[in-house]
């Protein structure tokens, strides 16, 4: 039980890795704000968890929104330790196909700017508790590679290791980790778009193991990264995603 104690706040917790993520920090004995977009889609959650977990909706591209679920953290539990900003969106098509009036915005406004907010609130209730925190931003092996399709996504994902080092140096004084981790091609409704556009060997051939990293490895390596057995961990990507990055 490496959370024992503490109190995390995690978005994205309906789609594929989130729903890992809430049920690695559950196990691991945190008390969970568990956020998404979608009240309908919380209320199973609910029903699964019970009293375990406190749902909230919040859209991240709203600075109000996530301000609100981390101040329902402090309301609920007196405090916030753990703030796992993961919502995200993928969108698979070529640059030359953009709506300029659009396509980029719509990226940038969850990819990045929800990872901004989460990291400006986190940083600010931590700061004002002054016990210290972590702070884990979900980015992806294409903030680091290039690939054809996924242009906005890419600089979103940079957007999110670049954010992580900058706030890691300016939140260290205030012991608040900020680390990030960069997952390949996880086993989840995102990575199955991609069967719809007749990419599917393709993206198999790119993996080093004969199968997808399924949500739960991605979510262990979550929960490391928020005990203090990561405590040494700092401003950096770890990247889940068995050996893709080195294509
Ligand atoms: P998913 O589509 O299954 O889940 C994403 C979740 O984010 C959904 O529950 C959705 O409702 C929520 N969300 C979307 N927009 C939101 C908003 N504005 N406010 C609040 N919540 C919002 O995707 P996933 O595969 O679980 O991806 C989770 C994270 O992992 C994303 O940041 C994604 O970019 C990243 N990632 C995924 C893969 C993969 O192969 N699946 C690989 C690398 C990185």
């Amino acid at each position: 039980m490496r959370l024992q104690g503490k109190v995390a706040v995690a978005t994205g917790v309906c789609g594929g890795i989130g729903q890992s993520i809430l049920r690695k920090l559950v196990d691991e004995g945190a008390r969970v704000i568990a956020v998404d977009l979608s009240g309908d889609s919380l209320d199973k959650l609910k029903k699964d968890y019970g009293d375990e977990v406190t749902t909230t909706v919040a859209d991240v591209t709203k600075y109000a929104d996530v301000e609100a679920m981390i101040a329902e953290a402090i309301d609920q539990y007196g405090q916030v330790d753990v703030v796992i900003n993961n919502a995200g969106i993928a969108f698979p098509k070529p640059l030359l196909e953009h709506d300029p009036d659009k396509d980029f915005d719509g990226v940038t406004a969850v990819n990045q700017k929800g990872v901004y907010h989460g990291i400006l609130a986190a940083g600010k209730a931590m700061k004002k508790q002054g016990r210290g925190g972590v702070i884990i931003n979900t980015s992806s092996v294409y903030g680091t590679m290039a690939s054809e399709l996924t242009f906005a996504y890419n600089v979103s994902k940079a957007a999110v290791d670049m954010m992580t080092k900058c706030a890691a140096l300016e939140y260290g004084p205030h012991k608040i980790r900020v680390c990030a981790v960069a997952p390949g091609r996880v086993d989840t409704p995102m990575l199955h778009q991609y069967k719809d556009l007749g990419l599917w060997d393709h993206i198999r051939r790119e993996h080093m193991r004969d199968e997808f990293t399924q949500p739960e490895e991605i979510a262990e390596v979550i929960a490391f990264l928020a005990s203090d057995a990561a405590n040494c961990i700092n401003g950096t990507t770890i990247y889940a995603a068995d050996g893709f990055e080195n294509f």
